[in-house]
């Protein structure tokens, strides 16, 4: 039985993963989200108890040894990981045993303003950032962080992390109805995440009970919403949708294209027969290749 380790759990995007949770026994977070999978609780900015580096490597060594097969390691806490004070020398340590493993952290990105936390994140293969809001206004109401953190700051911390790492960035945005699903919202975040510059978005809806009262958006809204987002490879994140294809001319499909790179998974849900048929043709003729993300597999077109 481990006590910081998890999973393996199977994931579209990233494969088999094996989670390390660093703060198992209660919620240490910066973020008190309307949307939290977790309890509501208080928001705090430092990580009370932190595990050592050894108690958590000894746990993960057994795990490896359990679960040979996992194709990534995910550091995330109940709460926050960039919270813990010894993040750097964890992940160095975790990148010494293992092999050919990915290792990715989940992170609210609040922390991305500390030079010291940037520095632990470079140690990192993936690195997933929550960005939900890019007015400070929109982001109170639905993230409700700790006074100590700044949107502003976060989104500057994000431009200069990503201009220094040379792996994988990818950011999340999960929509709550009736509070960032505008066209206004979208158009904002688009404006900043062109200047993040990310390998990635992740655009998702809730879909799990949350701490408060908030409710998810469909995913034809995700779908419409997705459309304001330019030039980054965007994955509409399904787990439950069920969505009718659509035709699109092979006019449209270049358009598409060369808005943003489409993902494998939006393809097959929203493209008809005779619309993959098109894309299929475009590929066959060089007119369009696939290109891999952080382990998601996007069409992007060549002309
Ligand atoms: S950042 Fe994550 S853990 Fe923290 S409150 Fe938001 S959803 Fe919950």
């Amino acid at each position: 039985m481990f006590k910081f380790i998890f999973g393996p759990v199977s994931s579209r995007r990233f494969g088999l993963s094996l989670g390390v949770d660093l703060s198992p026994d209660i919620k240490q977070c910066n973020f008190d989200c309307l949307y939290c999978e977790l309890k509501g609780a208080k928001t705090v900015d430092t990580m009370q108890n932190p595990p050592s580096v050894k108690e958590i490597t000894d746990e993960l060594k057994t795990a490896l040894k359990k679960y040979p097969d996992i194709d990534v390691i995910t550091v995330t806490a109940n709460g926050e990981p960039t919270l813990y004070p010894y993040l750097k020398e964890l992940a160095r340590e975790i990148n010494g045993l293992k092999c050919d493993k990915k290792l990715l952290i989940l992170s609210n990105g609040a922390l991305i303003t500390d030079k010291s936390v940037q520095e632990a994140l470079l140690e990192f293969d993936i690195v997933k950032l929550s960005l939900d809001a890019a007015t400070p206004q929109l982001f109170k109401k639905l993230d409700r962080a700790h006074k100590s953190v700044d949107l502003e700051r976060m989104i500057e911390g994000m431009k200069e992390f990503s201009g220094v790492f040379k792996n994988e960035l990818v950011l999340e945005t999960l929509v709550v109805k009736d509070l960032n699903d505008t066209r206004d919202d979208f158009l904002a975040l688009n404006r900043v995440i062109n200047e993040i510059k990310p390998s990635r978005i992740d655009l998702g809806t809730i879909d799990r009970p949350s701490a408060y009262r908030v409710l998810p958006v469909s995913f034809e809204t995700l779908e419409i919403l997705s459309r304001e987002i330019e030039n980054v490879p965007l994955v509409i994140v399904k787990r439950k949708a069920i969505v009718s294809p659509k035709e699109f001319s092979l006019d449209e499909i270049i358009q598409l294209l060369r808005r943003r790179p489409q993902s494998a998974e939006d393809i097959e849900a929203f493209f008809d027969k005779e619309s993959k048929e098109r894309l299929k043709k475009l590929l066959d003729e060089g007119r369009a290749e696939t290109v891999s993300v952080a382990g998601v597999v996007f069409y992007k077109i060549l002309q």
